[in-house]
């Protein structure tokens, strides 16, 4: 039964068996989606839920870690057009954009954001502000995870903590997260 798709009313397993779980109900000893999506079994705690199946993207909280592109850089604000949020990349993003501002950006003082981020950086980032969509990467694994060189737009390298690139030579300041480079979300 687990990993079928189910439908509302369909039935997802046995109550003897099961406890029903999120997205389900049980009625005469049978458990019954709720929701349509996919049958999943917690062994843990024996019990039977749906994993709903919606192509809606996820709601955005306070403390949520997203993704996004630097689409502007202005004085003292970086704005993003946000991919996904972390847990949830096959759930796109649409048109959703955040900014960080210049005292998020580290827990250090920053003078110039141009020397943090550049156009078309990918930043992981915290949300602290979701009504206003406001960011902050002062964490030591939030910030640029992907960048370009301004030179020749070839991917940038990290070594010793700078960003290098590996066709120009140029070399190019941002605030990195830990996991620059390293495929990790
Ligand atoms: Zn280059």
């Amino acid at each position: 039964m687990e990993g079928s798709f189910v439908l509302p009313g369909d039935e997802v397993g046995s109550a003897e068996e099961f406890v029903p779980g999120e997205c389900t109900y049980a009625r005469g000893g049978v458990i019954y989606a709720s929701t349509a999506g996919h049958v999943r079994i917690n062994s843990k705690v024996r019990s039977a839920y749906v994993e709903p199946k919606t192509n809606a993207p996820p709601r955005l909280c306070r403390g949520d870690i997203v993704v996004g592109e630097v689409i502007d850089l202005k004085d003292s604000l970086v704005v993003l057009s946000l991919a996904f949020k972390k847990g949830y990349e096959g759930r796109p993003l649409s048109d959703e954009e955040a900014t960080i501002h210049i005292s998020n950006v580290k827990n250090s003082y920053v003078k110039d954001l141009r020397h943090m981020f550049s156009l078309r950086d990918i930043v992981k980032a915290k949300i602290v502000d979701e009504r206003q969509m406001r960011l902050s990467t002062s964490e030591e694994d939030l910030g640029v995870i992907k960048a370009y060189c301004n030179r020749c737009m070839a991917s940038l390298q990290k070594r010793d903590g700078r960003l290098v690139c590996p066709s120009c030579g140029s070399s190019e300041n941002r605030k990195l997260s830990s996991d620059y480079g390293t495929g990790v979300i």
